[in-house]
């Protein structure tokens, strides 16, 4: 029954990964403020957007996260 412990404690893992990192998006996003145009295109969006949709925002988080692996900014 080993395989089925190993998948369970996978599973704990990318829980916790998932929690973690949802958290520092959201940390992330509060510190955004709303500009009335996409952060990561700067095309125009709503008073209350940040970003015009799922993939900018997915782009802009991807990249916010390489700067800090690069260290530059
Ligand atoms: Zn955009």
């Amino acid at each position: 029954m080993a395989d089925l412990t190993d998948k369970a404690s996978d599973y704990e893992e990318q829980a916790r990964d998932a929690a973690i990192s949802v958290a520092r998006v959201a940390a992330q996003r509060a510190r955004l403020p709303a500009v009335g145009q996409c952060h990561h295109c700067g095309a125009e969006v709503g008073q209350q957007a940040r970003f015009c949709d799922a993939e900018c925002r997915d782009g802009y988080e991807f990249e916010q996260r390489m700067r800090k692996l690069t260290g530059s900014r």
